[in-house]
């Protein structure tokens, strides 16, 4: 039975109230994660196998103009940041014009975009011109020939020009760099110097199951925290504004800062604050579900903006209480690619 809401806002009324999106753990949704592609130029083994994973047939992808409905009518309900994801976002053609267009959305206060930086150097200075608010650049290492054993390919040239053209053009831009069982402490030193050099966050990431293939095993993190803190003495932990998913910390003599995204002890769950659109379509209240909502059914079905947003308040008022909870109901064989969820 849809129940009916009276606090769905009328459309383009959003005067800066808080979020409507509630859950049923009293976390308010402001986040949304919004993945336009499941095609990347990239294949990292973290998050393909091998042989690959299949792309989703392109009319199975949401267009441009359904993803650009659906953030008007989720910063209509309260959500104020945006993080375009993929697979890799300038994978996909018009990645900038519709940057451009949730611009213009109404309540929409911050828009980020993750990306691997293969492309990403190209666009910089639209990037720069439409004010995105945060660049997340993922790189691994600064190894070239590991570069091409995580990522099977050979574009660490490129993404270093995107760093270094973020830099020049002073684009507020965060590292994330996924430590993986064989990375060396040598490897977590090279790539923290970036933040000693530069006025960049440099992230670590805990290694997470979603490399769309069979895994054999639980993941070992170990504890990321005293590594860090075995290999620079000196880190303090700073105070993180709330909600996040990071813990930052500082080094004496470092331009930037240190973080640490423990994505797979899942530490922050409590006040988590975002859901995400994968390329299909799916609503997923948490990274570890399998999909809570079929957005792409609503629209293509023809449903109403009014009826989309109720479907949307009452799938977030039934959310796990964590990603634990979430992953112990998900009952999937296979891991998920990250491409597939966007991250
Ligand atoms: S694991 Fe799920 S609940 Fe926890 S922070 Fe991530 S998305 Fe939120």
């Amino acid at each position: 039975m849809r129940h009916v809401h009276n606090d769905i806002p009328a459309s383009s009324n959003h005067s800066g109230r808080p979020s409507i999106l509630l859950d049923n753990h009293g976390r308010r949704i402001t986040y949304l994660r919004l993945a336009i592609t499941d095609r990347c130029n990239l294949r990292c083994r973290y998050c393909r196998p091998e042989n690959g994973v299949p792309f989703i047939p392109h009319e199975e992808i949401l267009s441009l103009e359904e993803l650009e409905r659906l953030v008007t009518l989720f910063c209509n309900l309260g959500i104020t940041k945006v993080r375009v994801t993929g697979g890799e976002p300038f994978s996909r053609r018009g990645c900038i014009s519709f940057l451009t267009k949730l611009r213009q959305v109404n309540g929409l206060r911050t828009l980020h975009i993750t990306t691997n930086g293969v492309k990403t150097f190209r666009f910089l200075d639209e990037l720069k011109n439409i004010r995105i608010d945060g660049v997340n650049l993922s790189l691994d290492t600064l190894d070239p020939e590991r570069f091409s054993r995580i990522t099977r390919r050979d574009y660490l040239d490129s993404v270093l020009q995107t760093l270094h053209g973020s830099l020049s053009r002073e684009i507020p831009l965060k590292i994330n760099s996924v430590v993986l069982e064989d990375t060396s402490d040598d490897e977590i030193t090279r790539l923290a110097a970036l933040a000693k050099q530069y006025p960049v966050t440099l992230r670590f990431i805990e290694a997470m199951p979603f490399s769309g293939a069979k895994r054999s095993g639980k993941i070992n993190n170990g504890n990321l925290v005293s590594r860090l803190h075995r290999i620079f003495p000196e880190l303090e932990e700073a105070e993180a504004a709330a909600p996040t998913t990071a813990r930052v910390f500082t080094h004496p003599g470092y331009m930037g800062r240190l973080g640490l995204i423990q994505g797979y002890s899942r530490q922050f769950c409590g006040t988590c604050n975002k859901v995400r659109i994968t390329p299909a379509g799916m609503l997923k209240t948490c990274l570890y579900d399998s999909g809570a909502l079929d957005l792409k059914e609503l629209l293509r079905t023809g449903a109403a903006d009014r009826e989309i947003s109720e479907a949307i308040v009452d799938c977030i008022r039934s959310r796990f209480v964590n990603g634990h909870e979430a992953e112990r109901f998900s009952n999937r064989s296979t891991e998920p690619s990250m491409a597939d969820i966007g991250g």
